[in-house]
């Protein structure tokens, strides 16, 4: 059996209970074969997929917190530093009912190539809690926030460890964190990213992945001989990734049909209103069924389906597993020339291998939203040298990684063999970074 297959079979076996990790473990084994292959007795010799498969650290704690009824609630609470080779342990925090240690594994997986893959040195974590956030008052996310926080400060610090938001953590949540950070610390630091602008926060950090998925995704048409101007794109998703993904499409000449929540799914033939998306999902934290009092042409559905309208461009921003193998087909039927991935391992094993079949160009989530990451570790720059960059400083800086990151991930690919295969392009420029800095720093 060899290296790869070998490393495989035993990850499975221990972490049977975790499809989402085994499944990210996989997609990036497969892909990285071809480089694997070349260096097997350096690598299997130096256990580096072991290694590399193991998280340096898990952490598990117990968050009690006391909801407005005075009844106390239990959530639990996870961060995984999975591999701090070339810089600190950086990745965001998901609150969301789904999350288990599985989903904390895989998104940490995913994060130490993704942070490769900016330039930045910046290693891979990830973290947060089963916490539903949905319906809770402020003040009960406040509770959550402080209790998750007095157990989670003692494991990270600005040179350490340094969690952000995803699912379920936006600057509400950042900001009561790092209220509690300091407060029991005393310590004014760069320990989170996504901060408010009047405490250290970065410019331009809250458009930054929706932005740099369309700059990624204009790149990357454009290097295969293709105009993103005037195209149209169905967009999953109705969060910070979505909303700005939105933003920058119009920018850039997209009209963008749909959008999506957790109960259904909105198809506008007009395009997307924007500043009627903002108002519902950043004002009133309310549902997509709101849309239809803004657009009275728009259509609401309950239940997924926005992979079924036909456009150029696909663009996942909601979650993992959102789109299979049946919406590729969809999709592929109805002529879609690109799928870039703004959230996390949106589109299934068997999509994403259907999409490469009939030479869909695909943009996988850990090289297109890295610009959420890139910008955060913009971020950490500033705090450490206690200035503030302007917008347009900071977002000229976010278009070159993603520029950067369409060139990497090509020649990569190129250079193994699989031409157009942004998957193993992206998997591979992002692991040998990091292999290189485990082997050159020793056992
Ligand atoms: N949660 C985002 C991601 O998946 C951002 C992480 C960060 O800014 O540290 O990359």
């Amino acid at each position: 059996m060899s290296y790869v297959d070998d490393v495989y079979k035993k990850v499975a076996e221990k972490n049977a209970a975790q499809p989402e990790f085994l499944q990210a473990v996989k997609e990036f084994l497969d892909t990285v074969r071809p480089v694997i292959e070349k260096n097997e007795e350096k690598y299997k010799k130096l256990a580096l997929l072991e290694r590399l498969t193991i998280p340096e650290r898990i952490i598990t704690f117990r968050v009690p917190w006391v909801d407005d009824n005075g009844q106390v609630q239990v959530n639990t609470g996870y961060r995984v530093q999975f591999n701090s080779a070339i810089g600190p342990y950086k990745g965001g925090l998901r609150l969301h009912p789904s999350v288990y240690l599985g989903i904390i594994k895989f998104l940490g997986f995913e994060q130490i190539f993704k942070n490769s893959l900016t330039g930045l040195p910046i290693g891979g974590g990830k973290g947060g809690s089963d916490f539903d956030p949905k319906g809770k008052s402020d003040n009960e996310i406040m509770r959550f926030c402080q209790s998750f926080m007095s157990e989670l400060y003692r494991h990270i610090g600005a040179d350490t460890d340094v969690p952000a938001g995803d699912i379920g953590v936006g600057a509400r949540e950042i900001g009561f964190l790092y209220g509690q950070y300091k407060k029991i610390t005393g310590l004014y630091e760069g320990v989170l990213t996504g901060k408010g602008l009047t405490y250290g926060g970065s410019l331009a950090r809250t458009q930054a992945t929706g932005y740099g998925l369309l700059y990624f995704t204009e790149e990357l048409l454009k290097i295969n001989n293709k105009d993103i101007k005037g195209m149209t794109a169905v967009v999953s998703g109705a969060g910070n990734v979505a909303i700005y993904a939105i933003e920058k499409a119009y920018e850039l000449g997209v009209k963008v049909l749909t959008c999506s929540d957790s109960t259904g799914w909105v198809y506008d033939p007009d395009g997307i209103d924007l500043e009627a998306l903002k108002e519902i999902k950043e004002v009133k934290r309310a549902r997509l069924t709101e849309y239809k009092n803004y657009r009275p042409n728009s259509e609401y559905h309950e239940g997924r389906g926005v992979w079924t309208v036909k456009a150029d461009l696909a663009l996942p921003c909601a979650t993992q597993n959102e789109l299979d193998l049946e919406d590729a087909k969809t999709l592929v039927a109805n002529g879609v020339v690109a799928v870039c991935e703004g959230a996390n391992m949106p589109s299934t094993l068997e999509a994403t291998e259907y999409f490469k079949e009939k030479g869909v160009y695909f943009g996988p989530a850990k090289a297109a939203n890295a610009g959420g990451v890139a910008t955060s570790a913009l971020e950490m720059s500033q705090n450490s040298e206690r200035l503030s960059w302007t917008f347009e400083e900071v977002d000229s800086k976010l278009k070159g990684i993603m520029v950067n990151i369409v060139h990497n991930i090509d020649a990569a690919a190129k250079e193994y063999g699989k031409d157009g295969d942004y998957a193993a392009g992206a998997n591979i420029a992002g692991f040998l970074k990091v292999a290189d800095a485990m082997i050159a720093q020793g056992v």
